[in-house]
């Protein structure tokens, strides 16, 4: 979701609560209690940086978590990025990030789920381009590329495609927020401008959801052997609920937690998942894996 947009609507809304409460003769005392304390975040420990031994090849498939929604996967050599967002992100953040764009040696493609500036970074991919193969997305996002001359290509829901030795299909996402709240955006949404990619390795199949509303889809897969896992409670996202429900309909798979802990922003509830809350809510809750940005998880096929 975009946030800034966002946290300007809902701003808007609470002020105009606040006016109201303080234009109400028994709500003296109400419309001064506006100063409160910052809300605790829940935040990753610190950074790992990588390299260039993150792009040698090897035997085996490893992830390392990017920050915000982004993941590197080295899969025996073929490399990817979802959803880098490595620099000029427009709200302060709680992280460094794992690497430079400046220290990317080569990747064979950039996925990125949706258009939202915390998963379709343009500084980023700007600076990613000298280095990356080719750009997927769906077809609104391929558009968006296109007018920035990326090598792209766009996909419909459900379409697959293959990156190296790597099969890649998108799988749906509901969140077509913006249609929601007058003026945010001229654009009409729909639901298959945004993705979500299963990604199958020789070594697992891993899938990252995307940003979504819970979906029946969502919960009728064959079990993958990870998931890059967006927990926060936000309407637009899964909810917790859902989330909760997620991870439970696929109860041997590995957690890796995303779209926590990056972003300096309390009362904004898509950034502030907190992994303590999760681990009492899933089943096998030792398959959450709380990475630093830049820690690596190696994949591997789980008992289904
Ligand atoms: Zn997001």
């Amino acid at each position: 979701m975009k946030a800034k947009n966002w946290i300007f609507t809902v701003a808007t809304f609470l002020v105009s609560i606040l006016i109201v409460q303080a234009q109400s003769p028994t709500n003296g005392k109400q419309s001064t209690a506006t100063e409160k304390e910052k809300k605790y975040q829940a935040r990753p420990g610190k950074t790992q940086n990588f390299g260039a031994e993150a792009f040698e090849v090897s035997d085996k498939t490893t992830l390392r978590w990017l920050g915000m929604a982004g993941f590197f996967i080295n899969s025996r050599g073929t490399i990817l990025m979802v959803d880098p967002l490595l620099e000029g992100f427009d709200m302060p953040l709680l992280i460094d990030f794992p690497i430079a764009p400046k220290d990317v040696l080569r990747l064979d493609a950039v996925l990125v789920t949706h258009a939202d500036n915390d998963h379709y970074s343009i500084p980023t991919n700007r600076d990613l381009l000298r280095v990356t193969k080719e750009y997927h997305s769906t077809i609104y996002v391929d558009s968006l590329m296109k007018n920035e001359g990326f090598k792209s290509f766009g996909h419909t829901i459900g379409d697959q495609f293959k990156v190296g030795h790597l099969k890649i299909k998108l799988t749906p996402a509901d969140h077509a927020y913006q249609n929601a709240y007058p003026g945010m955006s001229k654009r009409v949404f729909k639901n298959e401008d945004a993705c979500g990619f299963w990604i199958e390795t020789p070594d697992g199949t891993i899938w990252a959801p995307g940003d979504s509303r819970l979906m029946k889809e969502h919960l009728e897969f064959p079990a993958p052997d990870a998931i890059l896992f967006d927990f926060s409670d936000s309407e637009w996202h899964f909810t917790l609920e859902g989330a909760v429900k997620i991870a439970n309909a696929y109860p041997n798979t590995p957690l890796l937690l995303n779209h926590w802990g990056s972003v300096d922003a309390p009362d904004f509830a898509p950034f502030n998942g907190d992994p303590e809350k999760l681990k009492k809510l899933v089943v096998n809750p030792e398959r959450i894996y709380v990475l630093v940005p830049g820690e690596t998880f190696i994949l591997k096929e789980i008992r289904k």
